[in-house]
């Protein structure tokens, strides 16, 4: 039996399961279980937080999982990915009061910046050569800098709406992110074979929806 881990309740959860039923996989869900089988496909979904979902996988607690690249390569489990799936399109992306001067991201130098994802943020200011005090914070990132917080944000963003409520403009964008599936790197031969057989269905369905 092959465990699958997705999100719980989230932007994630509608689409990852939307996903394995299109694969022709059943399951009974409620919203009261941690986790389902699958009543004509040796797997088993466990419904978790997705920020726990690449730790799981990696310990090997879940053999594989659907994520958003950004926490993947936020939590430095990128080697797990295996697919991109094409569904939970967003990034991440610098924002400053909608007043400021801006005019390259050197002017973010010294700057206090919110965020909930601090490597993907550092990785992008390092390459830049940008130097910033990045405040780690786990929500309402949008709120920080109307409250004296931080002068700017990076947080993510699908349709721009959020930030232009804060009084917010996008400057930079760090990181584009979608769903993926990763999977352990130690499966054993029949748990890859199962992978493969998913992995086959999955394809035919992105092939379909083309
Ligand atoms: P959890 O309670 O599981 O920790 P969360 O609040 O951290 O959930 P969500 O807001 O549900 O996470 O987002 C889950 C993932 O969906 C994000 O990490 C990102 O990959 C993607 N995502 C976030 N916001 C959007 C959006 N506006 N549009 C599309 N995808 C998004
Ligand atoms: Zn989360």
């Amino acid at each position: 039996m092959l465990r699958l881990a997705i999100q719980k309740s989230g932007r994630l959860s509608e689409d990852s399961l939307k996903l394995i039923r299109e694969c022709g996989i059943s399951f009974i869900t409620s919203s009261l279980k941690l986790k389902t089988e699958s009543t004509n496909f040796p797997l088993e979904i466990l419904y978790l937080r997705d920020d726990d979902i690449p730790g799981y996988v990696a310990d090997g607690v879940a053999d594989i999982g659907i994520v958003g690249e950004n926490v993947l390569v936020e939590e430095g489990y990128q080697a797990l990915a295996v697919e991109k799936l094409g569904f939970s399109k967003c990034r991440l992306s610098l924002a400053v009061p909608k007043a400021d001067d801006y005019e390259s991201v050197q002017d973010l130098n010294g700057k206090n910046i919110a965020t909930s994802y601090p490597n993907l943020l550092q990785a992008f200011l390092s390459e830049r050569g940008v130097q910033v005090n990045i405040h780690t914070i786990s929500g309402s990132v949008e709120i920080a800098p109307s409250i004296g917080l931080a002068d700017a944000i990076c947080d993510i963003v699908s349709s721009g709406s959020t930030l232009i409520s804060n009084g917010l403009r996008e400057v930079e964008r760090v990181f584009n992110s979608q769903a993926v599936l990763i999977a352990n790197d130690g499966l054993t031969a029949e748990k890859r074979e199962l992978l493969d057989k998913l992995l086959f269905r999955i394809h035919a369905v992105q092939r379909a929806s083309r």
